[in-house]
């Protein structure tokens, strides 16, 4: 069987040392296998393209000032989904620097980048560039009971955010949806419409940066993580440390409430 875990002890105010090892069966990961986009933005002339993710709505990506989830690095800023950025990959090609502007020097995750020149990847990513994620972490009452995926970056501060909710409350910070193939997409959209499901090739969980949470066997009305209770306050308060952000337009008095959606900014 195949687990996945992260290095790094618990620490600093119950959170998980963020690291950006991916650790597989006790073995190290590579990062060789990034998706073409990114490798174009590797190899050339380094100018990236933040992600636009919808048409209609948008959300903003965190800058901080050292390539780590850990708590030591700071949220410095954040851009749009929209801004040119040029700079360079790190070695792990999980965080990129950026080498002009007001940001220079300052880093952004990978997991939110194409290159300029890239084509449309959006529930079309190569299984090279997502990681499957523990079986621990899928939620047992929903279907279907298939692994889930996260883009590598995305991943590292699941596990970290899952690490430190673990310690918190006992219980493991289960997932219901993670990355979502074209066709996966296609269906929600068929059968849940919109907002519920976004539009096929519009959605976040089709670059593989969002999840949606869900404790195992409750329903949305008497999940601990509904609106308001503590395991959401939690998670609401800490989730940024990991890279997570609930987007405004899906809180509790947002046009479109979902207390399950997490994209990960970095
Ligand atoms: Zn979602």
């Amino acid at each position: 069987m195949q687990t996945l875990t992260r290095r790094g002890a618990l620490r600093h105010a119950g959170l998980a040392a963020a690291t950006t090892a991916l650790v597989i069966d006790g073995t190290p990961q590579a990062f060789a296998a990034v998706p073409a986009s990114r490798q174009v933005a590797r190899a050339g002339a380094t100018s990236v393209l933040v992600r636009r993710t919808t048409a209609t709505l948008s959300y903003r990506v965190n800058v901080r000032d050292q390539p780590t989830l850990e708590p030591r690095a700071r949220i410095v800023g954040t851009l749009a989904s929209t801004t040119t950025l040029t700079g360079s990959y790190d070695a792990s090609g999980l965080w990129f620097r950026i080498a002009e502007g007001a940001f220079k020097g300052r880093w952004v995750t990978s997991a939110v980048l194409v290159a300029t020149t890239a084509r449309a990847v959006n529930g079309r990513l190569p299984m090279s560039a997502v990681t499957r994620l523990p079986s621990w972490s899928v939620n047992v009452s929903n279907l279907p009971h298939e692994p889930r995926y996260l883009s590598r970056a995305a991943a590292v501060g699941y596990l970290g955010l899952a690490a430190a909710f673990k310690a918190r409350f006992g219980v493991a910070l289960t997932i219901t949806e993670a990355y979502r193939t074209l066709s996966r997409q296609q269906l929600l959209y068929r059968t849940l419409g919109y907002p519920r499901a976004a539009v096929p090739g519009t959605s976040n969980h089709g670059l593989g940066n969002t999840i949606d949470f869900g404790i195992a066997r409750t329903n949305a009305i008497n999940s601990p993580l509904y609106f308001g209770r503590s395991h959401d306050v939690w998670l609401t308060a800490n989730s940024k440390r990991c890279g997570f952000d609930r987007p405004d337009y899906m809180d509790r008095r947002g046009s479109n409430p979902e207390w399950w959606h997490y994209n990960f900014v970095g």
